[in-house]
């Protein structure tokens, strides 16, 4: 394609499109890098340049572009049923086939799942159930839902109002009402001189703290993240979650492990929460549940909820696009390539003790301040002064991600973090050439900053 349909696409852009998460001033003055295919882990944009997606997409391409077996899959389904919903006690095959296919791969007595469309779907499904729950119960007091500074649970209101992201907030008039937030464990920036196990448990601490200053009878659940991944991959100090899990065992409020980012072998387990050993009561899902091919969520839950839901009468609330079939065949096609392709295994034996081993070699470059990974997950830390951890003046992570994409890499920039989340099927030689690739365009944001 050439220069001049770059710039058609980018006139259709400024004139029709209005994209999320975009500063549209600072667009219409560069112009959108316009994707036009994608295969294994690369895309090309519309000039002809090939670029290593260091992302997955938005954390979601787990198995890799374009896999024949879930065109296939979609185009059957599509033939056969298109569409039906699952409102108003129906259901179809496709539907049920995949919350089998779930149940058989989340933690243990985790049996049943709401499908969605999307992860903020799942979010506001979670709100929605866990104080409906709580009056199913007989205590309807029981509504107040305790999330994370920084912590990102999607785009919705009840999304945007659990995860703590204020920037998000002071747009859009939120918190709704009954949410509240304790702090991140993000100990590089805001650990100080603790230890980072002592910064764990003191801000896993503040779990009960804001229990116990709204008051138990008031708290109806907690929600976090098993690893931050928006908020910059925020992998929590080793004593961060069993403190959490004390805590927890001592109140009665129910736990909510969004999976979106985790679920689906990022951690090289099935989900977040077997990495860490914890047992959430429900599970937020999206993005690797279907590799991005097709929009889809879902939450699964625990049977003691469900128990409970099964007394609660109608649950009032679904999205037409619950469970879609066309979606629902295409997850269950990336679940069995996920399995039979022994994928999770390969990236735990493999890929990701190589990925962490040549990532870690970053942390020489005098631009990071702190490297931390953990699966396929990664991020640096850019810092003018590795000793004091003082920051640039100025967006220079913005500068690192267009030296990276200009160069052929998707890094994402969370201020100065640079974040990556890789396809689960990148390969040793595809690894090198991200760190290489990653290595330069560090150089060259260095070269900036002076
Ligand atoms: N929860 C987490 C942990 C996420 O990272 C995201 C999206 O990045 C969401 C929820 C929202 O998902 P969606 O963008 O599909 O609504």
């Amino acid at each position: 394609m050439s220069e001049s349909n770059t710039l058609h696409w980018q006139n259709l852009s400024r004139e029709h499109l209005l994209p999320p998460f975009s500063d549209y001033r600072e667009l219409n003055a560069k112009g959108a890098r316009i994707i036009t295919r994608a295969s294994g882990v690369y895309l090309w944009d519309s000039k002809g340049n090939r670029i290593l997606d260091g992302m997955a997409g938005l954390w979601c391409v787990n198995i890799g572009y374009g896999r024949e077996e879930l065109v296939e899959a979609a185009a059957r389904q599509m033939r056969e049923l298109p569409y039906y919903n699952l409102f108003f006690q129906t259901a179809h095959t496709p539907a049920l086939e995949l919350a089998n296919a779930i149940a058989g791969i989340a933690p243990i007595g985790m049996d049943h799942v709401f499908f969605t469309g999307s992860g903020s779907e799942s979010n506001d499904t979670v709100l929605r159930m866990v104080r409906h729950y709580w009056m199913t119960k007989g205590q309807p007091q029981k509504q107040v839902i305790i999330g994370r500074w920084n912590g990102y649970h999607g785009s919705t209101v009840a999304g945007a109002s659990l995860g703590g992201m204020k920037a998000m907030h002071e747009q859009a008039g939120l918190l709704i009402s009954g949410i509240e937030h304790i702090d991140q464990p993000y100990w590089y920036g805001e650990g100080d001189d603790l230890d980072p196990d002592e910064f764990g448990i003191r801000v896993a601490e503040q779990l009960e703290q804001k229990i116990l200053e709204v008051g138990e009878d008031k708290v109806a659940a907690f929600i976090a993240e098993p690893i931050q991944g928006a908020g910059g991959v925020i992998i929590p100090p080793d004593s961060y979650w069993p403190k959490i899990r004390e805590i927890l065992a001592r109140y009665d409020i129910l736990f909510i492990a969004d999976e979106v980012i985790c679920g689906f072998g990022r951690t090289g387990e099935w989900f977040g929460s077997d990495y860490y050993g914890n047992a959430p009561d429900l599970m937020p899902i999206a993005k690797g549940l279907t590799s991005g091919y097709l929009p889809m969520g879902g939450v699964i839950v625990r049977d003691k909820v469900v128990q409970v839901l099964n007394e609660g009468g109608e649950f009032y609330h679904g999205f037409t696009y619950s469970g879609h079939p066309v979606a629902a065949a295409v997850a269950l096609e990336n679940l069995r390539i996920l399995k039979e392709e022994n994928i999770l295994e390969r990236v735990k034996a493999k890929t990701s003790p190589y990925l962490q081993k040549r990532w870690r070699e970053l942390a020489d470059h005098p631009l990071v301040g702190e490297v931390r990974g953990l699966g396929m997950l990664g991020a640096l830390e850019l810092v003018k002064d590795k000793q004091t951890r003082e920051r640039f003046p100025g967006a220079i992570g913005m500068r690192c991600r267009e030296h990276c994409l200009d160069n052929g890499l998707v890094m994402r920039a969370v201020g100065d973090t640079m974040i990556i989340s890789p396809p689960l099927v990148i390969n040793e030689e595809e690894i090198d050439e991200l760190v290489t690739k990653a290595r330069l365009c560090l150089d060259l944001t260095a070269r900036d900053a002076r």
